[in-house]
Order: structure tokens, then C-alpha cells, then sequence
């Protein structure tokens, strides 16, 4: 049994976040999009996107598949590193709320790797990918709390408005 892991709230913008890693609510391409993405790149500047289509020329010429999660630079952001994770579009007819949990594991996984103690999450998956934040809040604590958190610090979950806060802290053990 691990010791659950201290997850803070706050409400705000992932892009002013000082901490290692910030998580991107990212799509596959890795090459831009709105909410979260568009904010990281705009705030970080250019350096982040060009990192982006190295991925694309290089290991992830596909793009990175829904759970995934890969690092680049932070560019200008206050932070040192942005962690991509692309998370799923909400399905009624389908259960995909594993592909939701396994963002959290693998940028956990990412920031690790990286030697990160810092790292704060937006929303994943409740904006234009439309899943009902009350139910992405209950699954993405779940997956930090069934990770191994023990070299982080800060576990940091960044909520833009306040149902969303709400949720996330409905959502706390
Ligand atoms: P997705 O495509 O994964 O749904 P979005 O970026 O559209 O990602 O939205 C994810 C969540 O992030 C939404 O709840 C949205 O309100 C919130 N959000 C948008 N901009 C920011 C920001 N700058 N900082 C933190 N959260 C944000």
C-alpha cells in the first residue's frame, strides 16, 4: 500500500505555474490546437512547437496516441518542462476512461523520468474533448493516487473555473 499522494488545488492558468513540469491537454498531432494548447504555445513561444515537429520528424511521425505522454522544452513558460498528454474525446457509447487514467500515469511516468519533483495538471479532457468534469475529476485523482508519487513535492491540478475546482475537490479521498 502506497501513502496516498498530496494533491493541491488551485484555481488559475496552467501558464503560470512554477513547477518542473507542466501537463498539456495535448491532441495527437502535438502541433497546436485551443484551451490548454493554445495557451502553453502562445506563453511559451516558439521554441515548444518546434520541439513539437522534431517528435513528428523523428520517434512520433504519427503523432502520439490517446494515454500518451512525451516532454519537451517549456520555452518561456515558468516551468522547465511541458509534458504532452493527449487525452480522450468523451464517448457516450464507449468507456474510455482508462485512456483518461493512463494520461495521468504516463506524464507522471514522463516527469519522472525527467527528474521532475513538480507538476501541475489542467483538466484533461473536459474542454473541447467534453468529458463531464465531475467524472474526469473523480478518475484523474484516482490515477494519481494509484501512482507511485513518492519523488514529488507538489501534485498540482490547475482548474480554470470554479465548477471545475469544485469537482476536483468532490473528487479528493
Ligand atoms: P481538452 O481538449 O483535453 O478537452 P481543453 O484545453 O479544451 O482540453 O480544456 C481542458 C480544461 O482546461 C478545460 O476545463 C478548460 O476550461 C481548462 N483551461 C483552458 N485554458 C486553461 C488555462 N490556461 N489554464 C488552465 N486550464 C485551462
Amino acid at each position: 500500500m502506497g501513502v496516498m499522494a498530496d494533491i493541491e488545488l488551485v484555481r488559475g492558468d496552467i501558464t503560470e505555474q512554477e513547477v518542473d513540469v507542466v501537463v498539456n491537454a495535448a491532441n495527437s498531432s502535438l502541433l497546436g490546437g485551443g484551451g490548454v494548447d493554445g495557451a502553453i504555445h502562445r506563453k511559451g513561444g516558439p521554441e515548444i512547437l518546434a520541439e513539437c515537429r522534431k517528435l513528428r520528424a523523428g520517434h512520433h511521425g504519427k503523432g502520439l496516441k490517446t494515454g500518451q505522454a512525451v516532454a519537451t522544452t517549456a520555452g518561456r513558460l515558468p516551468a522547465r518542462w511541458v509534458v504532452h498528454a493527449v487525452g480522450p474525446v468523451w464517448s457516450q457509447a464507449e468507456d474510455r476512461s482508462s485512456l483518461l487514467a493512463d494520461c495521468h500515469r504516463n506524464s507522471l511516468a514522463v516527469a519522472a523520468e525527467l527528474g521532475a519533483a513538480t507538476i501541475a495538471f489542467p483538466a484533461i479532457s473536459t474542454g473541447v474533448y467534453r468529458w463531464p468534469v465531475e467524472d474526469a475529476a473523480r478518475i484523474a485523482i484516482a490515477a494519481v493516487n494509484d501512482s507511485d508519487t513518492s519523488r514529488f513535492s507538489i501534485i498540482r491540478f490547475v482548474l480554470f473555473d470554479q465548477r471545475a475546482y469544485d469537482a476536483f475537490h468532490n473528487a479528493l479521498p
